[in-house]
């Protein structure tokens, strides 16, 4: 299963890369559209800054190019292969996922691409567990 210590756990739930205790983003909802991409300075747990560099989540449009194409081969799987669909409804079925996931899309890329850098942190965590135990 999933949980707290894994890459995955970081990436799925866009939280913290380093101590996986709080949310990235200011909204966690990826579809208030306003907000997909406002992410916190750092991690008020940890101190840890999530932009390492200046524009350092540009780098995360690579991530989101292979990402949106996992996802439209997906579509593309459910709608011809498994719902038996014609070539156009199956591509119209991409064009929609593609369009409908986009925050979701933005979202895991950059959870990708920060986690490529950043790994969790066992102390790091329990020691801004106790300090989040106290307020
Ligand atoms: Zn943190």
């Amino acid at each position: 299963m999933i949980r707290k210590g894994m890459k995955l756990y970081s990436i799925l739930f866009g939280v913290c890369p380093k101590c996986h205790q709080e949310s990235m983003y200011q909204n966690k909802n990826p579809y208030v559209l306003s907000e997909v991409i406002k992410m916190k300075e750092s991690c008020s747990h940890c101190q840890t800054k999530y932009q390492i560099e200046p524009s350092f989540f540009y780098g995360s449009m690579y991530v989101s190019y292979a990402v949106g194409i996992a996802f439209a081969v997906a579509a593309f799987i459910i709608s011809y292969n498994i719902l038996g669909s014609s070539l156009t409804v199956a591509f119209i079925a991409i064009v929609a996922t593609l369009i409908g996931f986009m925050p979701i899309i933005m979202r895991l890329s950059r959870n990708i691409w920060i986690n490529l850098f950043m790994s969790y942190d066992k102390e790091l965590a329990k020691k801004s567990g106790v300090k989040s135990a106290k307020q």
